[in-house]
């Protein structure tokens, strides 16, 4: 009987792309195949290095302008777009995500070409979107927890082509600055979470990993974290009913109409309470 091969895996330009920690999301894979008994193989490539051709997964991290543009240079001339044509399974974070789309403009208005890969563009928005997000993935991704947490870091806000989707809706924060966040075109997932994403969120981890392998993977019960994830969606949610709480408080009966409720201020965007996951997912 054959040896089942290894899932290969590679991490692209960590050295560009690694300012928010995304790397974590290349341990996260390789944890979780291991941990159910199966094999992967994690490349790294930075600046200088071949991208090999024809692997299962590739991920793309966040990082700063300048090196965003040296990373879109370096993969256009790459073994990456074929294996993205030939169906590989790409993740890709913040400058990652913007960097598929065919154009971006940074925050000094640079133009940055992107590879062109996704129907979308960037552009820079008056104030850096910073802090945790919380977004709830669309169902036609077919994810057991919908509900994605991470924080974000970034000047752009990603407009979508017809015909791709965003990969969630903002339930507290930024992402693409229209309401939905991320991007889901075939085996390409984009998204503005970092945290790393995959850590803070294993469902989207095993959907990445079941759309590189076909396989339907078994549970793992990883206590520790599915206190993370309670954690941090428990935060943003008593965070969101601070701010109501304290618009409430400031705003005196006496500017109050008879009759009128205390006026409630919504969490950053008008979204409605944030659900928790039952406990011990
Ligand atoms: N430089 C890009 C921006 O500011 C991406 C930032 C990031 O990767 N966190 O939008």
């Amino acid at each position: 009987m054959g040896t089942e091969s290894a899932v290969r895996i590679v991490l692209l330009f960590p050295d560009l792309l690694g300012t928010y920690g995304d790397r974590g999301n290349a341990t996260v894979l390789v944890e979780r195949l291991r941990a159910r008994g199966h094999r992967a193989e994690l490349t790294e490539v930075v600046a200088g290095m071949k991208v090999p051709a024809g692997c299962d997964i590739y991920l793309l991290g966040g990082g700063e302008d300048i090196a965003q543009a040296e990373a879109s240079r370096l993969l256009a001339g790459s073994a990456f777009p074929a294996a993205v044509d030939g169906g590989a399974v790409v993740l890709a974070v913040c400058a990652g995500l913007q960097i598929l789309g065919t154009a971006a403009v940074d925050e000094e208005g640079r133009a940055v070409s992107g590879l062109g890969v996704l129907d979308l563009t960037t552009t820079p928005a008056p104030r850096r979107a910073i802090g945790e997000i919380v977004t709830q993935a669309l169902p036609e991704v077919g994810l057991a927890d919908p509900v994605l947490t991470g924080f974000e870091n970034h000047q752009g806000r990603t407009r979508l082509g017809t015909g791709i989707s965003p990969l969630a809706r903002v339930k507290r924060g930024t992402g693409n600055g229209d309401g939905g966040e991320g991007v889901v075109h075939g085996n390409i997932v984009g998204t503005y979470l970092h945290g790393p994403v995959l850590a803070r969120n294993p469902a989207l981890a095993d959907r990445l990993l079941t759309m590189a392998t076909g396989w339907n993977l078994s549970p793992l019960s990883l206590p520790d974290v599915a206190e993370l994830r309670r954690g941090t969606i428990a935060a943003a949610r008593n965070r969101s009913g601070f701010r109501r709480r304290v618009a409430s408080a400031l705003t005196p009966r006496r500017w109050l109409s008879p009759g009128m409720d205390r006026p409630d201020v919504a969490p950053d965007d008008d979204h409605d309470v944030i659900s928790l996951p039952p406990r011990g997912r």
